[in-house]
């Protein structure tokens, strides 16, 4: 079997597995609550608060669950650390860790959100797997990125050459991303899914979510000014820079060591290449090593991710669902399809499938930068786009180039705008291009980084950022979709660019990859493992 298929099948395992058997499994009791910071429990109905219960998180139902009741009796117990903590702002005496305690809270949307907790454990105890398998490739990144390029870049030899290719790059980036901002907003206006949701649905997303918006709107921090950010690039200590994965300074650091070392003399320069090179084929096989395990990985991944998004949010909030996948694939298929097939000149559905590796991955890491060593894999492999341009234009698209995210965010923003009853005229719709596309460029390439961005957006155009609450419970899943499309945007600019940089591209058959054990995701861990002989001149 394929790599592919494993994958294939392991996402459809962690599927409905996370249906069947997760925290929202509509076959498992519901038997468990988590509670908001809104709720407040009591000793009995309309009773005292209980102040035992005052950082509770989660607790279990003592009765079954009943939907309609007013009330619902919990029972939970404390740990030591509990009580310390709840010593530091309550006066509480005499508890005692692990015995068992009662209360009651109101039964609300905004108070608590009851979960099955055998579904819950199930996630707790595999969740360390999707852990583990996202730790190994992204222990590559930066390593990957740094050697790659220098590499890519002393290969080069020519400092136009790299200004043009910057230059192009980045006015593609911006370009596709307006274009996709556009037709999101554009589906949002015309279908304007904010006025199709309901009274009901809108009132209980609002309560539900509250809580965890504060969350989300204090990690919106103001963005830096455009000189700082500039000037931002440039790193101080490039060793902190490779330490934190600051992949722009990265970035920087790398071209400026590759060209250093065309201005060296040969003899000089050609052993750092060299060894530079060889290294870089080391974090290839590690990101090899790692895919290995991606099957397991991704199962565990999605088991957590569909386990704990409820169906019910799904259903209230299908139609705004609905405008962001049709718009990320009408832009997948109209702007990324007209440059694959009239830009790079190749099949488009051929360049999808040479690139399926990393799709299937951003889709189940939902993050672009753990997906970056196997989209550099997928496009130079597959697609044989030459190492120099890889290196240089899929680390910073990862970083900076965005396209399903801006997406979503002019997306997200009228709908929100919409149910509050808010008409954006085209002033403002502007706004919302500039700001997205700006918010996109400063999310980051991990989960949920793009909804984080989405407040700034929010603020941009006085749409009140607590309506984040009204489409957090689906962003997750929003999440998997829209960077699949930020992966497809930085495969389609590499391919596009190295066409215009004169590479010879071409898409490499699953018949030949199963062939080559030195090319593609098959077979590479075949060869027998040789102790490398120690050099003696
Ligand atoms: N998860 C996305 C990415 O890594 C960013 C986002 O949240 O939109 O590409």
């Amino acid at each position: 079997m394929q790599l592919y298929t494993k994958i294939l099948l392991g996402m459809l395992i962690g599927v409905v597995l996370g249906l069947l058997v997760g925290p929202n499994s509509f076959l498992l009791p519901q038997d468990g609550v988590d509670l908001t910071s809104n709720a407040k429990v009591l000793d009995q109905p309309d009773g005292q608060e209980v102040a035992a219960a005052k950082l509770l998180k989660t607790a279990k139902l003592v009765d079954p669950l009943d939907k309609d009741a007013q009330w619902l009796r919990i029972r939970w117990s404390l740990t030591s650390a509990d009580i310390l903590k709840l010593r530091e702002t309550t006066n509480v005496q005499g508890l005692k860790a692990g015995k068992k305690l009662e209360g009651w809270v109101r039964n609300d949307p905004a108070s608590v959100q009851p979960f099955a907790s055998w579904g819950r454990t199930l996630v707790d105890w595999t969740e360390w797997i999707g852990r583990l398998f996202l730790a190994l490739i992204k222990m590559v990144v930066v390593p990957l990125v740094f050697f790659s390029l220098v590499v890519g870049v002393a290969s080069l030899g020519d400092f136009r050459a790299l200004g043009r290719l910057g230059g192009r790059t980045i006015a593609y980036f911006t370009l596709t991303t307006v274009m996709a901002l556009v037709i999101g907003m554009g589906i949002a206006n015309i279908v304007k899914p904010g006025k199709l949701l309901g009274e009901d649905d809108r009132n209980s997303l609002l309560a539900s979510y509250e809580g965890s918006v504060g969350d989300t709107v204090n990690k919106a921090v103001e963005a830096p000014s455009l000189v700082d950010q500039i000037v931002g690039i440039v790193p101080t200590n490039p060793f902190q820079s490779l330490a934190s994965g600051d992949m722009l300074q990265v970035i920087f650091f790398a071209l400026m060591v590759g060209i250093a070392l065309t201005m060296m003399n040969t003899d000089h320069a050609q052993p750092v290449v060299d060894l530079f090179a060889r290294l870089n084929d080391a974090m290839v096989m590690l990101v090899h090593i790692a895919m290995a395990l991606a099957p397991i990985g991704v199962a565990a991944l999605l088991f957590k991710v569909v386990g704990s998004t409820g169906l019910s949010v799904l259903a209230a909030l299908g139609v705004y669902c609905l405008v962001v996948v049709v718009g990320l694939a009408t832009h997948l298929f109209l702007t990324y399809g007209s440059v694959i097939k009239f830009g790079a000149k190749l099949p488009v559905f051929g360049f999808l499938g040479a690139i399926k590796e990393a799709l299937l991955m951003a889709f189940s890491t939902s993050s672009s930068s753990a997906t970056l060593p196997v989209t550099m894999e997928a496009c130079e492999d597959n697609v044989n786009v030459s190492g120099r341009i890889t290196s240089f234009v899929l680390p910073l698209g990862a970083t900076v180039n965005m396209d399903g995210t801006a997406l979503y965010q002019g997306v997200a923003a009228l709908f929100i705008a919409q149910i509050y009853g808010m008409d954006l005229g085209f002033a403002d719709q502007v706004t919302i291009v500039v700001s997205a596309t700006l918010a996109s460029v400063g999310a980051a390439g991990v989960p949920g980084a793009g909804m984080i961005t989405l407040a700034m957006v929010l603020t941009a155009v006085g749409v009140p950022a607590e309506g984040l609450a009204l489409i957090l419970g689906v962003d997750r899943l929003l999440d998997m979709f829209r960077t699949m499309l930020n992966v497809v945007g930085d495969s389609t600019a590499a391919a596009f660019m190295a066409r215009l940089e004169g590479d010879n591209l071409r898409i490499m058959s699953d018949a030949e990859d199963k062939e080559r054990a030195d090319k593609g995701f098959e077979h590479r861990l075949d060869h027998p493992p040789h102790a490398v002989p120690p050099h003696d001149d």
